[in-house]
């Protein structure tokens, strides 16, 4: 199907749907209050499959503020104090083009995976889903019960029994963001800053205190109160998607050319010539963002594949094959066509291997100490009593670890002798250190009036890094 005809098919799609869905939006009522959502339970082999993804997650995002490489946190986020560690690396401002780099290639890289596999990140990485999904809503499930139960405990007037589940509902839902937000305090400040709050008192930590309880409060209001109205209208990501998404794009799709027409299902029985859809309404139930799969991608879908695991619970009960809501492209929906790994993903996986592989590079390439020697300006060579040339440098070095750095220097491509100035180098953790010395080479190893030299820069017997510099001599 060449693209005018597949876009014939859509729209001839497009204006078969009641588009009177647009008008409003399922989290804001006809009086345009909020609208609260009580989606049904979810159940079958991808909500499994979620619950397993967030087990493995939960344990990766509540043990790496413990995991330590050579006494410093694996990751670190201090944007106040502006220290960042990604994989034990401490970044320092001067890696700064390190971040614009690693930056620029990320954008890239959501823009690439984005394009390819839709929003599966939103619906099984996303931070704020698994939170309120995987977390809080199986809470709320346990201690109010399916989405009648909460809906009826809603419209309930004000009781004994209702205050003591609202009062329930709440102290759990405090405790778990306090939790989490010890944690995610921990990805900024570090778990020591933490540990020492907990054990010094609150008293002597009061601004990480404040710290922590504001973070309680937002994660509490927004997995309590706010919820999926983060995706809709807070998130730039989601916001991204109607730019980001074309008709080859992997999304949750209902498949209209064997739902519609869609009817109950008696009548389905009787008449052939009706869609595998009974308008049964258990995609709709599910949906934690409230929206109808079936009118189309909308920009209120996370992905969740919730609609997936309803519709192919009532296909089994019906008798008719899976998948009439599944992932795919809107193009394989218009088309029939059934793969779903072609060319394109297979080149756009490439290019995010690539992309993934060139970030690890940068981080993975970065020093832990930044030297830069010059020659002192002005100057040209001395000549030495022992006839050797000698000429003036200054060296800065940056040391971007939390160690006492005993340094070294050594010529590398000739034989030559450093005198360094004062003190011997020595750079203290975190800071930078800026001294004169001289190199001196016997003038039968210089060929011209500059000749290029590299120093050497030593912890011990480990090369940390190599500077490079010219050395004046008389020349021919
Ligand atoms: S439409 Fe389906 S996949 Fe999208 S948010 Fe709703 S339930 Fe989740
Ligand atoms: S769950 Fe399936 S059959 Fe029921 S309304 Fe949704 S698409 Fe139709």
């Amino acid at each position: 199907m060449n693209n005018d005809t597949l876009e014939k098919a859509v729209i001839e799609r497009k204006g078969q749907i009641d588009q009177s869905f647009r008008d409003s939006v399922a989290t804001i009522n006809a009086q345009g209050k909020r609208n609260f959502l009580f989606p049904k339970k979810p159940k079958g082999k991808l909500y499994n499959l979620r619950t397993l993804a967030t087990v493995v997650y939960l344990a990766v995002f509540f043990s790496l503020p413990f995991i330590k490489v050579d006494g410093e946190p694996l990751f670190l986020f201090n944007v106040l104090e502006r220290k960042f560690i990604f994989f034990g690396q401490i970044f320092w401002p001067q890696d700064f083009f390190i971040f614009a780099i690693g930056f620029l290639t990320f954008t890239v890289f959501v823009i690439v995976f984005t394009v390819v596999f839709g929003r599966v990140f939103c619906g099984w990485a996303c931070p704020q889903t698994i939170f309120m999904e995987m977390i809080f809503r199986k809470i709320e499930y346990w201690l109010d019960g399916d989405s009648q139960a909460q809906k009826r405990l809603k419209a309930m007037a004000w009781n004994a029994y209702k205050i003591r589940k609202r009062a329930i509902k709440i102290s759990v839902f405090y405790a778990i963001s306090f939790l989490i937000a010890n944690f995610f305090l921990a990805y900024l400040v570090g778990m020591d800053r933490v540990e020492e709050m907990v054990v010094d008192g609150v008293a002597k930590h009061y601004v990480t205190f404040a710290s922590l309880i504001s973070f309680t409060t937002i994660f509490f209001l927004v997995f309590y109160w706010f919820r999926e109205q983060a995706c809709l209208v807070v998130c730039p990501y989601g916001r991204l998607q109607g730019v980001l998404l074309d008709k080859k794009s992997m999304v949750v799709a209902y498949d209209y050319g064997r739902g519609e027409p869609r009817g109950k299902l008696k009548k389905a029985e009787l008449d052939l010539s009706q869609g595998d859809c009974i308008d049964c309404f258990a995609c709709v139930r599910v949906c934690p963002t409230g929206i109808d799969i079936r009118n189309g991608t909308q920009l209120e879908c996370v992905n969740c594949t919730a609609c997936i695991d309803a519709c192919d619970d009532i296909m089994t009960k019906i008798n008719k094959p899976l998948g009439l809501i599944r992932i795919d492209s809107e193009e394989n929906i218009a088309t029939g066509k059934k793969n779903k790994f072609n060319w394109r993903v297979a080149a756009y996986s490439t290019v995010l291997v690539a992309l993934l592989g060139f970030l690890t590079f940068l981080i993975l390439s970065r020093k832990d100490v930044d030297a830069t020697v010059v020659r002192a300006a002005g100057q040209i060579y001395q000549t030495q009593p022992d006839g050797r040339l000698s000429n003036l440098y200054s060296i800065k070095l940056a040391n971007k670890t939390r160690k006492d750095l005993p340094i070294t220097l050594k010529v590398e491509n000739m034989d030559g002798e450093i005198a360094v100035v004062g003190n011997a180098l020595h750079v203290g953790p975190e800071s930078y250190l800026q001294t004169p010395f001289f190199v001196k080479i016997d003038p039968g190893q210089l060929g011209r009036r500059k000749t290029k030299i590299m120093i050497g820069v030593y912890q011990g017997h480990k090369r940390i890094t190599t500077a490079e510099t010219t050395f004046m001599g008389p020349g021919n």
